[in-house]
């Protein structure tokens, strides 16, 4: 598990020796005993998370209380609740944590979701729903499949082309294939949206790479394990 403080919160990735957290495919009892097994859910007596069924689009769910792991369509999720665990699962897909004063939000942001920008629209959903400063916005950008391994085909290219022709820098061209540096283009997007630069923390593995780390969908070319990247405001 990759644990960061702020002041406002806890944020949390975990790792493939936390377990598979598919928790979208256990019953309730397997949910609570693996949540329960997270040393830092332990000590910091964290409450079940709420998440969502992932769609790799752009809709984003406000939650303030847990109910019944609120499994609604969406692909990122907000709140200003302290105390409440909201995350987001990946196996390639880019995970972002964002904490602000007085908010936070957890984003599944894959190259289906990047190329609708939906770090970008998380962002100002946290100002509009909160009034969130965006300046004082902190991200914490996790595991994820890197520019080395994410290969793409020229129909993909050609979509990110037609969504915003700047997005080609995002890409390079290795034997052929175009490759996507997801990172850079959601750090472009996060600073589009008035991130401050310096204010977002990227953890830069590669989650194809490092076998013994991390799920990888492609790697292991079908759904086979997950990891949860969560956020939980404290208690101020
Ligand atoms: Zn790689």
């Amino acid at each position: 598990m990759k644990i960061t403080e702020t002041d406002e919160a806890l944020i949390c990735f975990s790792e493939k020796s936390d377990g598979d957290f598919s928790l979208y495919n256990f019953d309730t009892d397997k949910i609570i005993s693996l949540w329960n097994s997270l040393s830092i859910v332990k000590e910091r007596r964290l409450p079940l998370p709420v998440y969502l069924n992932q769609v790799h689009k752009d809709g984003i769910i406000v939650s303030e209380e847990h109910n019944d792991f609120l499994c609604k369509n969406g692909d990122a999720i907000i709140t200003k609740t302290p105390m409440h665990t909201i995350g987001v699962f990946s196996a390639d897909c880019l995970p972002l944590l964002i904490a602000g004063k007085n908010c936070a939000a957890a984003v599944h942001a894959g190259w289906r979701g990047s190329k609708l920008n939906i770090a970008g629209k998380t962002v100002k959903k946290l100002v509009s729903e909160y009034g969130a400063s965006v300046k004082d916005l902190k991200v914490f950008v996790g595991p994820c499949i890197n520019e080395c391994c994410l290969e793409m085909g020229n129909e993909v290219f050609e979509e990110f082309l037609a969504a915003d022709s700047l997005y080609a820098r995002f890409f390079i061209k290795k034997e052929n294939k175009w490759h996507l540096n997801l990172r850079k283009l959601n750090r472009y997007q996060l600073c589009e949206a008035g991130v401050i630069d310096s204010s977002i923390l990227d953890l830069d593995y590669c989650t194809y790479c490092e076998e013994d780390n991390f799920y990888s969908f492609r790697r292991q070319k079908k759904r086979n394990g997950s990891m949860f990247s969560f956020i939980v405001l404290k208690n101020c």
